[in-house]
């Protein structure tokens, strides 16, 4: 069924920032999208509205018990000047699957990309224009009953916020710097790791604080049962070129299913490299850097597309990657993506879409 969006146009316009001091996720534009959920309307009321504060009640049970699921994604100003998003219905998809797992009815995928695009023509002077810069743009759910029991709510709130933000390497990418974390988990399988549910963060702050506080970007996970198999870097997936070959782990319930990985694996066989989706030990990446054949790591996702790692820490073992210098392929892969987002390079995978 066809639902009409109901649009509030804002009284006041905030002045836009400045394009070079813009950070991550600080500032938000004028509207923002709405709709609701109950049993007896299901999905409804879709509509752009000022952005501000939503009242709730502190028994609302997002607070209580973390039913909350959100998604991760950018729109672009090509070089033509055209907004345009990234293979927007793979998070859509997504934010249905880990609507899923939690108990939250699914929406309507057609209709919230089309809400996304109302609210994005709205605020198109929004999209900062600068080199490297974005839009970014966060759909979430929430869980809205007021209710201290756990059970699934009966009532949820589906928001889209948009915020512009700088680019993510304005001085130019710099590998990192990774401590694998033996002592913590990210995930486990038959969890809710493959899904974008708010505490999975959570979870994930304690260990990047200890990791931050002995001088190290982010934690690379290892799996939950051995300690053994690397999962993920921070939050994002990760890769490894041992032999001119590319590693990934293996989707089996316990990595989020990034859209940059699922990207750079079409690519890379594109580019006729060799590519495996398979369990890859810590020990490993150790045995071939020692052997000399660990060329590059990297970690990828929506904020960072591609993140070169430089430096690897376990067990007080410190190692470097490349000299601590970002790959050859790291940077094809990096100039390939963002080259199809900005509309440099053609779009064979029909990745792109306007609004
Ligand atoms: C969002 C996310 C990723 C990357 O997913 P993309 O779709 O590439 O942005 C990877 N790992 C975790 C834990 C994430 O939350």
């Amino acid at each position: 069924m066809e639902m009409s969006i109901r649009i509030v146009k804002s009284q006041e316009k905030k002045t836009k920032p400045r394009e070079d001091s813009l950070g991550f996720g600080k500032i938000f534009t004028d509207h923002m999208f709405v709709m609701d959920y109950n049993p007896d309307k299901g999905w409804h009321d879709p509509r752009v509205v000022p952005y501000g504060k939503i009242e709730c009640d502190p028994s609302t049970m997002v607070f209580h018990y973390g039913q909350a699921i959100f998604e991760g994604m950018k729109a672009y100003l090509n070089d033509k000047g055209e907004p345009v998003l990234f293979r927007p219905m793979e998070n859509i998809k997504r934010l249905n699957m880990s609507a899923r797992r939690v108990c939250i009815p699914e929406f309507d995928e057609d209709q919230l990309l089309k809400g996304l695009k109302v609210l994005l023509d709205i605020e198109r002077d929004w999209i900062p224009k600068a080199e490297g810069t974005s839009l970014y743009i966060r759909p979430f759910i929430i869980a809205t009953d007021s209710c201290l029991g756990v059970n699934p709510s009966k009532t949820y709130k589906l928001m889209i916020i948009l915020s512009p933000v700088g680019a993510y390497y304005a001085e130019g990418i710099k590998p990192i710097k990774i401590y694998v974390t033996e002592e913590y988990v990210r995930a486990s399988k038959g969890g809710v790791g493959h899904i974008k549910t708010a505490g999975n963060y959570a979870a994930s702050l304690y260990a990047a604080k200890e990791a931050s506080d002995k001088g190290y970007t982010q934690v690379l996970w290892l799996d939950s049962k051995h300690h053994k198999y690397v999962e993920e870097v921070g939050t994002m997936n990760i890769f490894f070129k041992i032999d001119g070959k590319l590693i990934t782990p293996p989707l089996e319930g316990s990595i989020l299913p990034g859209i940059t990985r699922a990207s750079v694996i079409e690519l890379a066989s594109d580019m006729g490299i060799s590519i495996e989706e398979r369990p890859i030990s810590i020990q490993e990446v150790y045995d071939a850097h020692s052997e000399g054949r660990l060329e590059e790591v990297f970690g990828t996702g929506t904020a960072a597309v591609i993140s070169p790692v430089g430096t690897l820490c376990w067990r007080d073992n410190v190692i470097e990657v490349n000299n601590g210098q970002m790959g050859d392929l790291s940077r094809k892969i990096y100039d390939t993506i963002t080259g199809i987002q900005y509309g440099k390079l053609e779009d064979k995978w029909g990745w792109i879409q306007r609004i």
